[in-house]
């Protein structure tokens, strides 16, 4: 489909009209318009590695998938998710940005912005944990950052602090879309049109049994009872998993964590979780109105932004444009 075939370095190409006027130019970008660097990261289908534009020298970071891997483990289905979802995110920054997609007879590649901060987790580990300050601040960049992919109809479904990246500013870059569900989008009467708020999401494993879709869901600790519990994740279930990653900046471990899987699906279902002593009170009483079991009773965003947690947060653009706070 909309895969360039990239193997050889394309430049730009000319569009000319009927009159032979040079209308726009189209830039497709290969294999060869890069030099490749440094290995960043692997994951279970790919590699990224960081690479430069050897044109403007601008600096990336370059997912490549080895296609006979993909299909041969059936995930053709998530790397087309992931390219469609981030397609549609493209006008926020806390949104990894995906520039260019193109092939070669190996390979398929993700042109994406560099997050040189590495991951959230990465951080928060090293520091064992945020002090109020900044967490409000990450997690005020996240949720302004969930709020915008809600709007574009899209639930992340897979929200944790390694998926989290951090660009070399140290503002957040939400990734890995590959187990996101992009809603309808519904016309209303006044022609309006918006992503359709009660839309349930289907299970990731859509059809595979359960143990597989466990196995599916990599990191049990932010799954939300609703998936569990019916294989239904909806918009609220991002903000299952926000308030999770509220607890775990502060506490410096998740809330719900065991031995297993299955011992900590069982905690989630039973909402057994405490906070430690000196967890705020203020980010306590925003995360209880968050890890609740009922979807439909858990906060909603615009009332999140406006919790007291976040008294002083200026959301929008000020947001990103503020220098982010010394880690403490
Ligand atoms: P899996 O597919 O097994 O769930 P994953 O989703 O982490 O793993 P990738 O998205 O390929 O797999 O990422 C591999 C590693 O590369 C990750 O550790 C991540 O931190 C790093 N990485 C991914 N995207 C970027 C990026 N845009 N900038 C910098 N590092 C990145």
């Amino acid at each position: 489909d909309e895969w360039n075939d990239g193997g050889a370095a394309q430049g730009t190409q000319q569009e000319t009209d009927a009159s032979g006027q040079q209308t726009r130019q189209i830039v497709k970008k290969g294999v060869k318009d890069f030099t490749f660097g440094r290995t960043l990261g692997e994951g279970s289908y790919s590699t990224v590695l960081a690479a430069t534009d050897r044109q403007n020298l601008k600096e990336y970071a370059i997912k490549v998938l080895d296609k006979r891997h993909i299909i041969k483990e059936k995930k053709v289905k998530y790397v087309n998710i992931e390219r469609d979802t981030l397609n549609r995110l493209t006008e926020h920054p806390g949104v990894v940005r995906l520039y260019y997609t193109f092939q070669d007879e190996r390979s398929l590649y993700f042109v994406l912005d560099l997050a040189s901060g590495g991951e959230l987790l990465g951080v928060l580990k090293k520091m064992g944990s945020f002090d109020i300050e900044c967490s409000r601040f990450y997690a005020a960049e996240i949720l302004d950052t969930i709020a915008y992919m809600h709007s574009r109809g899209v639930i992340h479904r897979d929200l944790k602090p390694e998926n989290v990246l951090l660009d070399r500013d140290m503002h957040v870059k939400i990734t890995d879309f590959g187990t996101a569900k992009i809603l309808k989008m519904e016309t209303k009467a006044n022609g309006a049109i918006s992503s359709s708020n009660g839309e349930m999401a289907g299970n990731p494993m859509d059809g595979a049994e359960t143990d597989k879709a466990m196995s599916f869901v990599g990191t049990a600790e932010y799954v939300s009872p609703e998936l569990l519990r019916d294989k239904n994740a909806c918009k609220a279930s991002d903000l299952w998993a926000f308030g999770c990653i509220i607890y775990q900046l502060l506490a410096g471990r998740p809330p719900f964590k065991a031995a297993n899987e299955y011992l900590t699906f069982q905690k989630i279902l039973a909402l057994e979780y405490s906070f430690p002593e000196g967890f705020p009170e203020v980010a306590r009483d925003l995360v209880e109105r968050l890890l609740v079991l009922e979807p439909s009773s858990r906060l909603p965003v615009e009332h999140i932004m406006s919790h007291r947690f976040f008294d002083g947060v200026r959301w929008g653009k000020d947001l990103w444009k503020q220098k982010a706070p010394r880690l403490k």
